[in-house]
């Protein structure tokens, strides 16, 4: 790995130099090795994976450090947070030469574990590490990870598990919460910090007149698109708390995640979310509101004279989150029907649609991979409410009529994925990998790496959701 020691320079009462304490009986997960290429990985480092990856080997020339940082969770200050089980292990160049943080979780205990025990759960990590892979599959910028190590040492949650750690990349883990804690505990490292996430996450904006400003503004646009991303595959965060939602607007820290099957926007994977604040429906509201939260902490950069125009310049910053939203988001929607963007009756049509979704309780991934192979009848089966699919059906005709249908069809089949991490699927894995059986874990693996082609492992329960009268899998939040 070629390691470009970037948050080490910081100011450390930002962080806190510790080692990884390994769990025992360290065992092979699984391991990506195109990632790891990507990272520039030696082959003697691949060879080493186990070791890397499950904090029994450190690189030299990087001293692994918990992160500092604060948040409002759940809509409520918090306070001081941190890196509680997991550590930056590494920063290391990409073969494009951008740098990516290493980042190992369930580590052991930091000086900002509070009451938790430092540790992961194999069921969590699992869930993380094809979560992570299926997001940047399906073109979402997101962590994802090189691979994962389970262990013989029991972890106790509800019940005792087995402990596990992920090696984590990301473009970045500076959070929401770093300027929180910053602001709240250590205002006079404010301007440097901020100075060196723009130097290191937007450096075009240097050029600009006022670089704060500009820099404000691109981490609204990216965070308002990834959650425009999020919106157009099903996917729920379950935990978009201001600590876990990042500078660079990459998918980061989604615990008790979900991509939605049949569709509710209302739906909830988060069981400990009580208030549903965090439901399907509310991302892009609460992405503004984290945004809201997070834009204060820069107005202490304010020349001491401006201070006024400055809060309103960002204040119209934030104006453009909605627009950008919603442009990514209606023409997203407009190549997953196969409608022109352009058409003024689209988005209505594709409304028409979800509505349909909506109360006819069809599943989202699998209806829009039916209207794609143009199999209404078998959508038009699953509708109690027949007349209204008609209704649906004829205003779509009309509106592909005399439409470039090859071209149309070429971007559904791009922005319709075949396949999505549902909960029974990743459900499965766990159960056989807490056998020690990571076979299904890799087929999953294989198939989520391009989801928008049909795999030679594909099984027909990957297609669609478990019958209704099924139970669901209840996520929990202690992971
Ligand atoms: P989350 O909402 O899962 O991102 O976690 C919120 C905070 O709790 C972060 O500061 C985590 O590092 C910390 N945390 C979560 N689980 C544990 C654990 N098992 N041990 C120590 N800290 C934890
Ligand atoms: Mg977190």
């Amino acid at each position: 790995m070629i390691l470009n020691a970037r948050y080490p320079l910081l100011n450390p009462k930002l962080y806190h130099q510790q080692l990884p304490n390994p769990l025992q009986g360290a065992k092979a997960g699984h391991f990506n090795a195109a990632l790891a290429d990507e990272l520039q990985w030696t082959e003697q480092e691949k060879k080493d994976w186990i070791a890397i990856c499950s904090g029994q080997h450190t690189l030299d020339g990087f001293s692994p450090l918990a992160m500092v940082y604060a948040g409002h969770q759940f809509g409520h200050w918090a306070g001081q947070l941190g890196d509680g089980r997991g550590l930056l292990i590494a920063q290391v160049l990409n073969k494009d030469g951008q740098t990516i943080d290493l980042h190992l979780k369930g580590a052991g205990k930091t000086p900002y574990s509070r009451m938790g025990d430092g540790r992961a759960v194999l069921r969590s990590v699992i869930r993380e590490y094809l979560a992570g892979h299926a997001l940047n599959g399906l073109g979402i910028a997101s962590s994802n990870a090189v691979g994962f190590t389970s262990s013989t040492q029991t972890v106790q949650r509800e019940k005792a598990e087995s402990g596990a750690m992920l090696l984590r990349t990301a473009d970045s883990h500076i959070r929401l919460g770093n300027f929180e804690w910053i602001n709240q505990y250590a205002p006079e490292l404010l301007a440097e910090f901020t100075q060196k996430c723009i130097e290191w996450h937007y450096p075009e904006c240097l050029e600009q007149q006022n670089p704060i400003l500009a820099f404000a503004e691109k981490v609204i646009e990216r965070t308002a698109i990834m959650i425009a991303n999020w919106q157009l595959v099903g996917f729920a965060h379950g935990v978009m708390n201001t600590d876990n939602l990042n500078i660079t607007g990459s998918t980061l820290d989604f615990g008790p995640f979900g991509f939605m099957e049949r569709f509710r926007p209302n739906w909830i994977n988060n069981h400990s979310d009580h208030q549903g604040r965090y439901t399907y429906q509310n991302q892009p509201s609460i992405g503004h509101w984290n945004l809201w939260m997070w834009l204060n902490n820069l107005i202490p950069l304010a020349q001491p004279d401006d201070k006024e125009n400055f809060k309103e310049a960002l204040a119209t910053a934030l104006e453009q989150y909605e627009p950008t939203f919603l442009k990514h988001y209606q023409q997203g929607l407009a190549y997953k029907m196969g409608l022109p963007d352009f058409h003024k009756d689209s988005f209505d049509c594709a409304m028409q649609f979800l509505h349909i979704l909506q109360s006819e309780q069809l599943d989202y991934t699998q209806s829009f991979i039916r209207l794609q192979q143009q199999q209404y009848q078998l959508i038009r089966d699953d509708c109690l409410d027949v007349r209204q699919f008609d209704q649906f059906l004829q205003h779509y005709h009309n509106i592909r009529e005399h439409q470039d249908l090859e071209a149309l069809q070429q971007l559904m089949q791009h922005h319709n994925p075949r396949y999505i991490l549902r909960n029974h699927m990743a459900q499965r894995a766990i159960e056989a990998a807490e056998q020690d059986d990571f076979s299904e874990v890799d087929r999953l693996f294989q198939i989520l790496a391009t989801p928008f082609e049909q795999h030679v492992l594909e099984r027909p329960e990957d297609l669609a959701p478990l019958p209704s009268d099924v139970p669901e899998v209840a996520v929990s939040c202690s992971s």
